[in-house]
């Protein structure tokens, strides 16, 4: 017991990679996106060559590196993962595509953040797999083109819009994703429950799936901090009951919010009058970081119908006021 405790408490992001889906068939929801990239896969295997570059935009933890991953298994390559803070250095790109396969994928997480100098390398290597450097300085200064293999760029953003448009331009599929219905999310919780070899009953995955803000990775999390519970408590399989009861003493309501869901939109309630209000007042009187808010928080939060969107700042709905009790009818 006191071995399976330290193993899970010691959780690191190489348990995330264990229950990943790896084939395009495995990977559960999204059916849009899906449909377009199947057609995407078999016109480009059919014509040997690289899938066409893309850009999935949407909230955190609904699949995009997933996806990635997928694609290249079925691809039949490989997926070189980065993150464009990692790519501050015009060499830091040159290195990593001088380095790709044929038919190799290129996952850039946050592409949003790439600056200007990586940002304008990318765009002849993604249009004509093409490297251009420019080598020495002033008058004597010149260009060279180096051939890179036919490969895919996967960006990856939580805000399409910040993306240039010349960037943008250059995909041939954008694609949002969605946050995950009830039921797609107990298919996954019920999915990770069985790799994870944790006695669960479909009711029991419903009520974990209900509380994970439409988020496949959320509801990956829950399942393991109820999984904790059930085993330290000795509950043994997991129903409703158990996961309701583990679920409280983490702090995740009903409706999915965390303490940090909460303190937004009690903070709006309480010192605003329910707003509306700037993103950057509710930031500075929750003491969290204001594009954590818009990102992470709010996307949740307005797809539930407790937050709008006004022109003139953010408002807390009367749906909001009666999940957190400040109204009675
Ligand atoms: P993102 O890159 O969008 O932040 P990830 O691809 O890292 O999200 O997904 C987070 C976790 O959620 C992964 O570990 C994966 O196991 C799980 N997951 C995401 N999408 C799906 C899906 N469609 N089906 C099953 N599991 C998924």
């Amino acid at each position: 017991d006191l071995l399976l405790a330290t193993a899970t408490a010691d959780e690191t992001e190489n348990q995330e990679e264990g229950i990943r889906p790896h084939r395009l068939a495995d990977y559960i929801g999204q059916k849009e996106l899906k449909d377009v990239l199947e057609i995407a896969i078999a016109a480009a295997k059919a014509r040997n060559e690289a899938l066409d570059h893309l850009l999935l935009y949407g909230p955190p933890g609904l699949g995009k590196t997933t996806m990635s991953l997928i694609l290249a298994t079925e691809m039949g390559t490989n997926c070189k993962i980065t993150a464009a803070p990692a790519l501050e250095r015009p060499r830091d790109i040159v290195g990593i595509l001088v380095n790709l396969k044929p038919g190799d994928i290129l996952f850039i997480d946050e592409i949003h953040r790439l600056t200007r100098m990586s940002e304008e390398l990318l765009y002849p290597a993604m249009e004509d797999y093409r490297l251009d450097i420019t080598i020495g300085k002033g008058q004597s200064a010149r260009t060279r083109s180096i051939p890179l293999p036919q490969f895919t760029l996967v960006g990856a953003t939580t805000r399409v819009g910040s993306l240039t448009s010349p960037l943008r331009d250059r995909f041939g599929l954008i694609q949002r994703l969605r946050f995950y219905e009830p039921e797609e999310l107990s298919l996954i919780v019920q999915r990770t429950a069985q790799l994870l070899q944790t006695p669960m009953s479909e009711e029991g995955a419903i009520e974990i799936a209900r509380r994970s803000r439409g988020t496949p990775r959320i509801a990956n999390r829950l399942l393991r901090r109820v999984r904790d519970y059930a085993q330290v408590k000795k509950m043994g399989v997991i129903n409703p009951d158990v996961a309701a009861e583990a679920l409280e003493v983490f702090n995740v309501d009903p409706a999915g919010l965390d303490w940090t869901d909460r303190l937004v939109l009690s903070v709006m309630i309480e010192q605003f009058q329910g707003g509306p209000v700037g993103l950057e007042a509710v930031a500075a009187a929750t003491g969290e970081d204001a594009q954590t808010i818009e990102e992470v928080y709010e996307p949740y939060l307005l797809q539930i119908g407790y937050l709008h969107r006004t022109p003139r700042g953010r408002v807390a709905t009367d749906a909001a006021r009666k999940h957190l009790g400040y109204w009675q009818e």
